[in-house]
């Protein structure tokens, strides 16, 4: 079940937020009266209630609103009891003092704002003690394996508990909760309207990540990166899983540098099945594997780790996918047996996803030229490939049948930038810019506009999510629905995403 929290000044506001959510399908709401500027009127605010209430009423010292004295707040709490409301929210301090009564199912409830403390095992065991029906734990996560911490705290429950964290760290939890057995999560009724840090929205929750739809038998998925926040890929993932009948789910979890180190051994409990790795990890990644794939060790650099007979393997989706859009454009559509073979390719940039070109490119005969705003950069990499390499200033004296962006040139909210003056392109041309957000960069529209034939970074994206999904689940991936998706996605987020 998904319990979306409603938190409005006004009475008739919050009435009219949580009849929504119910249309929308939520299963219950959380009514946060500590925002409601008046005293709460409960006739009022329970009179045909459309799905069951949680009621909670919080002190700023556990994030919440509420300005008066304690013993108002008691009442208050005590009130919503005598009313009949489903579940009432009663934080351990004050659980003793208010007795069960009728059917009000009681929460007890811990929140720590600053960390996922030691303890969790006799924070758990107190609230036990606490007469609950529900246990809740939420905590702020500063590692992703805090995430596991307290999903075993659901798993090794005997009372019903929700446990999850807060903060970018903490995503997952919110999500996987489902799975180790919590009766439900909570979600915010708009982006608007989060009320903590990290905390998913209704829609996000039900559509993106299908929180009803997880059992215990759910597999999970993940990718990994810092930022990673903003990743498309749990929106083409969940869907796909959705559309094929795979019973997965595709979380995002935040993994800095440091906390890579050992990122696979702390969340080996979660037996996570396989993961998307995005900056900075990928390079890094190539050293956790028991298997790497040709086009790994070729480029060394992977972007799909897959769990298989209990060890990992590597793949690079990103190399297979660029390799397989620049074969289709330039070997189907002028006929050739080997497309690349003589031809003159400049890529731009020198980093990650121009490796993976630069190496793919010279394997399959191509004359390719690297240049990169740091020379250095574009010089080992060229010589690392067996390329050349030209100084940024010298871009577009280079002649060229193919022309690849691999910088973020023209990404949102760049839009009105181009690596190149448009008078470079020319008619025939092959352009490939790996840009996906917008999909049509002002580079792929002056490209269209003088004739040349294009790629986009979105057509590049699908397909190595296309390919990942193979691996993951062995089955054939709904390439258009992902790329439905995508665009969808890339809409909806126009003017806040960037791409990761
Ligand atoms: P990266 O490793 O950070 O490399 C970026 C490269 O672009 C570096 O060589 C950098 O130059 C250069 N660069 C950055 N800003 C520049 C500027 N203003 N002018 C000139 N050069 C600049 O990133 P990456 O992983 O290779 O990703 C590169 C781009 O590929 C991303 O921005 C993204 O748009 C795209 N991408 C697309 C997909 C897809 O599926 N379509 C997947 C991944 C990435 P220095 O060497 O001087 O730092």
């Amino acid at each position: 079940m998904i319990c979306v929290s409603i938190a409005r000044t006004r009475h008739k506001m919050m009435i009219a937020e949580y009849k929504e959510a119910a249309k929308q399908g939520a299963d219950l709401v959380e009514l946060r009266l500590d925002y409601l500027r008046r005293p709460p009127d409960f006739r009022r605010l329970l009179a045909e209630r459309p799905v069951p209430v949680v009621i909670t009423c919080r002190r700023g010292s556990e994030g919440g609103r509420f300005a008066g004295k304690e013993d108002q707040r008691q009442l208050i709490l005590r009130t919503a009891i005598a009313e009949g409301v489903d579940y009432v929210d009663l934080e351990a301090d004050i659980a003793d003092e208010i007795p069960r009564y009728g059917k009000t199912k009681r929460i007890i409830s811990y929140h720590n704002f600053e960390t996922t403390p030691e303890n969790l095992d006799i924070i758990h065991r107190h609230l036990q003690s606490l007469d609950p029906d529900i246990i809740k734990i939420v905590t702020l996560a500063e590692h992703p394996r805090d995430n596991v911490r307290v999903l075993e705290l659901i798993r090794k429950s005997s009372v019903p508990t929700i446990a999850f964290c807060m903060g970018d760290f903490g995503i997952p939890s919110r999500i996987l909760c489902g799975i180790f057995g919590a009766p439900f999560t909570y979600a915010a009724f708009n982006p608007q309207r989060r009320l903590a840090p990290g905390q998913l929205t209704f829609r996000e929750m039900k559509d993106v990540y299908h929180f009803n739809r997880l059992n215990q038998d759910t597999r999970i998925y993940a990718v990994i990166g810092d930022p990673v926040g903003h990743s498309l890929s749990p929106h083409v993932h969940n869907a796909a899983f959705r559309e094929v009948g795979v019973n997965a789910v595709y979380v995002p979890f935040r993994v800095t540098r440091q906390q890579f180190q050992t990122f696979l051994d702390d969340v080996e409990p979660l037996r996570i099945q396989g993961f998307s790795v995005t900056i900075p990890h990928k390079e890094s990644a190539v050293a956790r594997v028991q298997y790497a794939d040709g086009a790994v060790k070729m480029v060394r650099a992977l972007n799909t780790l897959v769990r298989r007979d209990g060890a990992w393997e590597g793949h690079n989706t990103d190399y297979r996918a660029a390799m397989m859009l620049l074969e289709a454009k330039l070997g189907a559509e002028l006929g050739e047996a080997k497309p690349f073979s003589g031809r003159r390719v400049l890529v731009l940039g020198a980093g990650g996803v121009a490796r993976a070109v630069v190496f793919g490119l010279v394997r399959r005969g191509a004359f390719v030229t690297v240049c990169g705003r740091t020379l250095e950069r574009a010089e080992a990499l060229a010589r690392e490939a067996g390329a050349r390499h030209v100084s940024w200033q010298q871009r577009t004296a280079v002649p060229c049948d193919v022309l690849i962006n691999c910088t973020p040139i023209g990404m949102f909210p760049n839009v009105d930038e181009i690596p190149v003056s448009p008078g470079f392109l020319e008619e025939g041309m092959v352009v490939f810019d790996t840009v996906y957000h917008p999909e049509n960069t002002l580079l792929i529209k002056e490209a269209r506009a003088r004739g040349c034939r294009v790629i986009t970074g979105l057509e590049m994206f699908i397909k190595q999510a296309v390919l990942q999904f193979q691996l993951f689940t062995q089955e054939e991936a709904p390439e258009e629905l992902m790329l439905e998706v995508a665009r969808k996605e890339l809409s909806l987020s126009a003017f806040t995403r960037s791409e990761s």
